[in-house]
């Protein structure tokens, strides 16, 4: 079901095209929106879109990931095991700020005689431009354009390029480049559990603060995390009218003005260099130290530098990453071409600024574009985004997955705490601490442990990485298992099955609960790749020691993993031939969506949980998520019918639901469905279709759309370890669809068309896959092979 409607801003602002989101108008109305949607990150640290001048705005942010502060989890009512420690992420200092005076007339753009307005977050290149004709009171005209980048390649680097120009007269400017930390949050704790906490008072404590010539150092520590950073601007000024700088600083700000005799026609280059680097373990000098050395390296090469290093990283990734299509018919998708395209690269591009540079982090669920959910990272990573990185970006998913990794002694001890064998991830979380104050739908979600392993399994299959396998992945496999296997038990009741009680799935709408089908699906998924992984890597003898030694293996355990995943108990309804979401949902009785306001969803918002947890009521998608990732295991009349059962109870209140109904309404033929389905997924973010864009951009369902598109129309599975391909297309459909996929180190492109399917290898040597039911194998002297489509 669909509650929600895609807000459509009025074009005329907001012009389409392929490459860029334009914004033509100065919009105060959307400007909390246009802060998330024009935020730029690297997946190291981010900045909201807001103007040069350090306002108007309305949460101003610059997010570092991992870069948090903690505090207690109050309960009023606690109880053994609870997460006991809040983390936060929050913004630290703010050093993108260029306030503009002209014959001391300061440019605000609320109030200022705006001839001309563009600004738009160019895909292409990776930048964020704007161009600006202001006329003063005065009547001077100014022309102000800017150019800022937040660097993929060099990880800790931003700039803006800032350019003023007086067209018809002479005038004094000071351009005032500040940083400042501390700033006062405009944001309150507001009714809406998915907003962050916000902290009273000073969160980032001064360690030292310098200035010399025009560059500017600010260090401050956090006090609980004992995590610092430090922040560096440097400057460089080119024009040939006069000028002259002061420097200032003191803990918490820093400010380089320059006084400038503006000649009319004579242009006025200001870059402006931004570094960060943080650390737990380096003394404030030190860090100090490293910001000088990268600013040292980046303004000896200049803004070209970046700029041309920032636009041959984009090309890079779009060549591996983009999606294309074209012939979209507009009565169907109520979007151009040009909008669907446009839209696709918008999800695309917000997930490479979310992960690109997060070595040593996670994806939060936001990515850097806003501090709801706290900077945490959920299952949302290995689930949603770690296929398009799997297939576009390889070593980006290996990352993440390394991170998870490292998490293990965390995850060990949290399983110890809670009374269960191996390791057990947190369900939100930064420093690998479980940090989900409400259990019920937080910790009670054990599924991510299936998930992050099921993640593995896909990047190991699309990559042939077995030494990751061996050297990360063989451990959580082990202790993932071992923690299913001591959670769950042979129930007499349910036959001598393997059953596993009170624990959430997906669905936060019906939390608590006895043998999840999703939970218990992914758990024998994850039992049987232990035991195989365990298997095969006796072949192996030192890696099989090394195993062995790390996680105290006894060779019986394997027998105990496989047993329990043969007697998996999966609940099936022999009345509806559908499979129950748990053992109690169909016992309950229906929500009542005819008297349910339709200003009343998402349902968390307006109801009590108890009110939810009684009725038949979805929040996103569960079973017909089950369907999709564990597609082989279902007959395609079962997905069918799961699906028309489920669809109808599915509220969507989760942004990561409308992606998963796209793709299995697709594969069972409900093509308007998957369409309308696919379009609020694609939506999602660029039309606010859940309404709380402002808070940041939804990292998981941009990674859903890439799914959606690849997996439910490109009809892509990987389920048994080859690519295959089954397209969907409807009788009357007519778009064509043209995507990349990386497998295995070579490059496969897809296009689907009318009446055919071409599959071209532009890089490797060969490569087996599958269409429909024919195996195909392309290789460099024959890469290319044409197939019908057929029509569903
Ligand atoms: C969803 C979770 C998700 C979280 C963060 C919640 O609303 O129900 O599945 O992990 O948001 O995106």
């Amino acid at each position: 079901m669909i509650h929600h409607v895609p807000l459509r801003p009025p074009s005329r602002d907001f012009p389409a095209d392929e490459w860029s989101v334009i914004e033509k108008r100065f919009n105060p109305e959307f400007l909390a929106q246009l802060e998330t949607m024009l935020a730029l990150g690297n997946g190291y640290f981010g900045m909201r879109g807001c103007p040069e001048e350090g306002g108007p705005n309305i949460e101003n942010a610059t997010l570092i990931n991992g870069f948090y502060e903690t505090s207690p989890i109050v309960y009023p009512e606690d109880a053994y095991g609870f997460a006991k420690t809040g983390q936060t992420i929050f913004s630290v200092t703010d050093s993108k700020i260029i306030k503009l005076f002209v014959d001391d007339e300061p440019f605000w753009l609320p109030n200022a005689n705006l001839v001309s307005y563009d600004r738009r977050l160019n895909m292409k290149s990776g930048s964020l431009d704007r161009e600006i004709l202001w006329e003063t009171p005065a009547g001077k005209q100014v022309l102000i354009t800017s150019r800022r980048l937040v660097s993929f390649a060099d990880r800790h680097v931003a700039a803006i390029s800032y350019n003023v120009t007086l067209l018809n007269g002479a005038a004094s400017l000071v351009i005032s480049s500040e940083m400042v930390a501390n700033e006062p949050s405009a944001q309150t704790n507001a009714n809406d559990p998915r907003q962050t906490r916000v902290f009273g008072g000073r969160v980032l404590h001064p360690r030292t603060s310098y200035a010399k010539d025009r560059r500017i150092v600010l260090c401050h520590a956090t006090e609980k995390s004992r995590l610092m950073v430090a922040c560096g601007t440097d400057h460089s000024l080119e024009t040939s009218c006069q000028h002259a700088h002061k420097v200032a600083c003191t803990e918490d700000f820093g400010q380089v003005a320059f006084t400038i005799d503006a000649r009319p026609g004579c242009p006025i280059h200001l870059t402006k260099y931004m570094v960060y680097h943080t650390s737990q373990t380096a003394s404030a000098e030190e860090l100090c130290g490293r910001a000088e050395w990268t600013m040292d390296r980046v303004v000896t090469r200049g803004f070209q530098h970046l700029l041309a290093s920032q636009e041959q990283y984009m090309d890079d990734f779009w060549r591996r990453s983009d999606v294309r299509v074209r012939d979209i018919r507009e009565e169907r998708t109520k979007r151009s071409t040009v909008e669907i395209q446009q839209a696709i690269r918008f999800n695309l591009f917000h997930i490479l600024q979310a992960s690109a540079r997060a070595e040593d982090a996670g994806v939060p669920a936001k990515g850097l574009t806003g501090q709801a959910y706290e900077g945490h990272y959920f299952w949302d990573t290995e689930i949603y985004v770690l296929p398009f990185l799997i297939y576009t970006s390889p070593r980006i998913a290996k990352n993440l997955l390394s991170f998870r990794h490292k998490m293990l002694p965390q995850a060990r001890a949290r399983a110890r705490q809670l009374g269960h064998h191996g390791a057990m991830f947190p369900w939100r979380t930064i420093s690998g601490e479980e940090a989900s104050a409400y259990y019920a739908a937080g910790t009670a979600q054990y599924h991510i442990n299936a998930d992050i392993m099921y993640a593995l399994r896909k990047y190991v299959q699309a990559t042939g990485d077995e030494a990751f396998l061996q050297d990360c992945g063989a451990e959580m496999l082990v202790e993932t298992a071992r923690l299913w296997l001591s959670l769950g038990f042979y129930s007499d009741a349910k036959g001598g099955k393997f059953c596993i009680n009170s624990v959430t799935g997906p669905d936060e709408y019906n939390t608590v609960v006895n043998n999840n089908a999703y939970t218990n699906l992914m758990a024998r998924e994850n039992l049987r790749y232990a035991a195989q992984t365990v298997h095969s890597l006796r072949a192996t003898p030192d890696a099989y020691n090394a195993l062995t030694h790390e996680t105290a293996l006894d060779p019986s355990e394997q027998d105990e993993w496989i047993r329990a995943a043969e007697n998996m108990y999966v609940p099936f309804d022999e009345k509806l031939k559908i499979i129950p979401q748990d053992d109690s949902f169909l016992d309950r009785e229906p929500w009542d969506f005819r008297n349910t306001p339709h200003d009343h969803y998402p349902l968390l918002l307006f109801y009590h949980p108890l009110n939810i947890y009684r009725k038949q009521v979805i929040k996103q998608a569960d079973v017909v998520l089950a369907i999709f990732l564990l597609g082989d295991s279902f007959s395609p009349e079962s997905k069918k019918r799961n699906f028309e059962f489920y669809d109808p109870l599915t509220t969507g209140d989760s942004s990561l639901s409308s992606c998963v109904e796209a793709i299995i309404a697709a594969e069972v033929g409900n093509m308007e469905k998957a369409i309308r389905y696919g379009i609020a997924a694609l939506l999602m973010d660029l039309a606010d279709v859940g309404g709380n864009v402002r808070d940041g951009c939804h990292i998981a369902s941009m990674g859903g759309t890439w799914m959606m598109l690849t997996y439910g129309f490109g009809g892509m599975r990987d389920d048994d370890g080859m690519l295959s391909f089954w397209p969907r297309r409807a009788p009357e459909d007519n778009a064509i669809l043209r995507f990349p996929v990386t497998y295995r180190g070579q490059m496969l492109e897809v296009e689907i068309g009318l009446e055919k399917v071409e599959y071209t290898l532009r890089e490797g040597v060969s490569l087996a896959i599958r269409h429909e039911l024919e195996e195909i194998h392309l290789t460099r002297e024959n890469p290319v092979a044409v197939r019908p489509v057929s029509r569903t």
